[in-house]
């Protein structure tokens, strides 16, 4: 049967379109509509003409000035410079026309002043020089991710521009009506790492995450990344289809157990999009450039190149929280808030019209942290649930985070005290500002907590930073206002940035390091350790996650000697007399209680249970646990099943 561009809803449009806004053109644009008139300000001037429409074709609606009305780009860049004030802090080069999509792009400190009360400056903007200007944040910290990705997304609007066309006409075609539904485990299912399923129907293919393994380090080609071999990597070669047969990816968050393996499938001739939210682009850039720069740096060939990281950027297709958007003709996807790390979320997929629907979760914290609102508990409608486990073993309760946080500040001050200094091995996005927070909150508030020395942040953790200042919206509402309002917690004067040599900065005395390399298999972490591991006055504390192979977990076995890679690439033997300490309670991911209080809290309740994310025997007993509460069949799933949910 020809599958046929579902013409309805861009009549459906020309219809609803009031006549006097003149539309020259209708199509389709990736998951959305955009429409071009003569006289756009017309449209903006009352805002339900955009939002019916949405409503009654249940899609994003883009309304669009034809190319022939637009001001010349020179004459509009000086109106826009009139309208706005000049306390919105528009850089130097925060105005940059697209002509492919009629828009331009105005980056400013305050985005909040470029829009002016209720929109008033966009609506004048758009009246004067006819661009629908789209805003954009500039963090208030230094980031060449976000300026690198902003400038390479404005460079290839031409390549965006042909892409989000085609695949809007592969989207919109007419609806086929799917008999079965199934999911399949391809990584990540009793296990933790290279998390990625398949969810299929007769017509459509989505991959949820394609992530690699943290285990057992940093890894390239050597490993073999055409089957599961060793672990490493998703099991794609094995789901009986192409690379080419799947229609979209969609990921939870930019960690790199979750979106490792992406930039793979690109090199192998995948040409479809990526659906994430806008931190998670580029927390994804963050990560896989740095990635990739790892694997040169230790003598290894990486997986794929800045290439075709790069290609998958190019192909992102970002939505922010509870927007509704067809990834293929029969597939709605929903991101809800899950409290993990920046832009992370879970997936809420509704598929054929009200057939099923199902909730992955990626990675979540059902519980409180500094830096995110908990995980997002309501949905329209649940059939199938697939939940992660990484804490959902028997023994997986943490202590509350007020203890956490004191025990670590009090062996903190006792170490400072003495003479010693102070190491914190950390993930760069998530646990570091976390940490950030909590540290920026006792000394500043609690007279018992004034510690005196230097705290230096080194590696990719100022950076992962910088990120979360271009996304306050994302954080939580008192960390928003303040970095709203130029009183940014991640720039607070009690961090200075570690410059120069790790020896140098050691020598000048007493001192707390967070530096970023979790678990010290590389990263700023380990040339910290191999400076200070000698000196039994020196602590080093692990607040995260330590996988069975990595150093921190060998030291947290409390080795007392260890062999590390000198300047030279020779290895040097290494006297572990520092003190080494472990503090729960700083994840970001929800303990055993939250996990079944989540599940418990749903609303609607999941008919069906499906765990993964997690250790063999903490899948299947948080599979047993959930079965028995919520009275719903439930299973643990091992990589490569399949299981029909329709
Ligand atoms: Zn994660």
């Amino acid at each position: 049967m020809a599958e046929e561009i579902n013409k309805d809803i861009l009549e459906e449009v020309k219809r609803l379109m009031p006549a006097p806004a003149g539309i020259t053109k209708v199509d389709f644009e990736g998951p959305d509509v955009a429409v071009y008139v003569n006289d756009v300000a017309f449209v903006y001037r009352d805002e339900n003409i955009i939002r019916n429409i949405s409503v009654s074709i249940k899609k994003r609606l883009i309304v669009r000035s034809d190319a022939s009305k637009l001001t010349d780009p020179e004459s509009a860049a000086k109106k826009i410079k009139e309208i706005v004030p000049p306390e919105a802090g528009i850089s130097e080069e925060g105005i940059r026309f697209v002509p492919e999509f009629s828009e331009v792009y105005i980056e400013a400190l305050k985005p909040g002043l470029v829009i002016g009360k209720g929109g008033a400056n966009l609506i004048n903007i758009i009246s004067e020089t006819k661009w629908i200007p789209k805003v954009l944040r500039i963090p208030t910290m230094n980031s060449d991710v976000i300026k690198g990705v902003r400038n390479m997304l404005f460079k290839e609007s031409p390549f965006r521009k042909k892409f989000l066309d085609s695949i809007g006409n592969k989207i919109n075609k007419q609806i086929m009506k799917s008999e079965w539904i199934k999911a399949t485990a391809l990584g990540g299912f009793k296990e933790v790492g290279r998390s990625c399923m398949l969810v299929e129907t007769n017509h459509s293919k989505i991959l949820i995450d394609c992530g690699i393994s943290p285990e057992p380090g940093i890894k390239g080609v050597d490993a073999n990344p055409s089957n599961g071999e060793n672990k490493a990597f998703p099991y794609v070669a094995n789901m009986n289809a192409t690379i080419n047969d799947i229609d979209a990816v969609i990921l939870t968050h930019g960690h790199m157990d979750h979106i490792g393996f992406v930039p793979y499938l690109y090199k192998f001739g995948y040409t479809g999009p990526v659906y994430c939210t806008p931190p998670t682009r580029d927390l994804a850039a963050l990560l896989l450039y740095d990635y990739t720069k790892l694997v040169i740096k230790s003598g290894g060939t990486p997986l794929y190149g800045e290439k075709d990281v790069k290609t998958m950027l190019m192909h992102m297709v970002t939505r922010d929280y509870g927007e509704v958007t067809n990834v293929t003709d029969e597939i709605k996807l929903t991101y809800h808030n899950a409290g993990h790390i920046l832009g992370s979320g879970t997936v809420h997929l509704h598929i054929g019209e009200g057939m099923y629907n199902a909730v992955i979760t990626g990675d979540y914290k059902y519980g409180f942290t500094r830096l995110l609102d908990e995980a997002d508990t309501r949905y329209p409608r649940i059939d199938a649930l697939f939940t992660e486990s990484t804490y959902g073993g028997p023994n997986d309760i943490t202590q509350n985070r007020k203890d956490s946080e004191t025990e670590l500040l009090d062996s903190i001050l006792a170490t400072v005290n003495n003479g010693g200094k102070v190491l914190i091995p950390l993930f760069s996005v998530g646990r570091s500002q976390e940490l950030m927070l909590a540290l920026e909150n006792y000394i500043n508030n609690n007279p018992k907590y004034k510690i005196e020395v230097p705290i230096y942040l080194d590696g990719m953790i100022l950076e992962a930073s910088a990120i979360h200042t271009a996304y306050p919206e994302y954080l939580k509402y008192s960390v928003q206002q303040r970095i709203l309002n130029n009183n940014s917690p991640f720039e607070s004067e009690i961090f200075e940035i570690a410059k120069g040599e790790k020896s140098e900065i050691l020598d000048k005395g007493p001192s707390v390091v967070l530096a970023s390399g979790g678990m010290l298999n590389g990263g700023a972490s380990l040339g910290y350790f191999k400076e200070m591991a000698e000196d039994p006055k020196n602590l080093l504390v692990f607040v995260g996650y330590n996988s069975a192979n990595s150093l921190g977990r060998r030291l947290q076995n409390k080795v007392t000697e260890i062999a590390l890679p000198g300047e030279d690439g020779k290895l040097e033997q290494v006297k572990v007399k520092m003190q080494v300490k472990t503090v729960e309670g700083f994840s970001g991911h929800s303990d055993r209680h939250q996990l079944i209080d989540f599940v418990k809290n749903m609303r609607p309740s999941p008919k069906k249970i499906f765990t993964m994310h997690g250790e063999e025997s903490k899948c299947e007993d948080l599979a047993r646990v959930l079965g028995n509460i919520m009275h719903v069949e439930s299973r643990a799933p091992m990589d490569l099943d399949s299981h029909r949910l329709r």
